[in-house]
């Protein structure tokens, strides 16, 4: 698949416009290509308790979700992720979220950076997933949580 960074860029700096930024005033935005050519994109949205703030990739994470699939697979899975800050400049996603899109599209997601994309293992390596959940669970503990 053909990405076109520019393109994705350019959405995520556009929604970085969008950013509820009152207290540090760092407008983040980020756009997510999925397999099926959809482009999703969120905005940080901070909180006055801090820690309650959502970075941009939450909401992204959360509009993917939110999107039917084309293929019927549910939810899009994402190849490509470019973040940007309000200059529009690529931002490196911040560790919470880069555990995020590693279940939204897998350690091959291509993330932008000032140096070109660089797939996501590069910048989370050594992951914890799903698979360490199923893998260590103690026997007999609930499986439906
Ligand atoms: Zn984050």
């Amino acid at each position: 698949m053909k990405i076109d960074w520019p393109r994705l860029r350019a959405a995520a700096a556009d929604v970085a416009g969008r950013a509820y930024a009152p207290y540090s005033r760092l407008h983040v935005g980020a756009a997510g290509l999925t397999a099926d050519g959809l482009v999703v994109t969120g905005c940080n949205v901070e909180n006055a308790s801090f820690g309650l703030t959502l970075c941009a990739e939450c909401g992204l994470v959360s509009a993917l979700h939110a999107t039917p699939s084309a293929s019927g697979s549910a939810p899009p899975v994402l190849v490509a992720v470019a973040v940007v800050a309000g200059d529009g400049d690529p931002l490196l996603p911040c560790g919470r979220c880069r555990q995020l899109l590693l279940e939204a599209g897998g350690p091959e997601l291509l993330v932008d950076t000032a140096g070109g994309p660089v797939p996501l293992a590069e910048l989370l390596p050594a992951a914890f997933g799903g698979a360490d959940l199923s893998a260590r669970r103690e026997p007999g503990a609930a499986a439906s949580l």
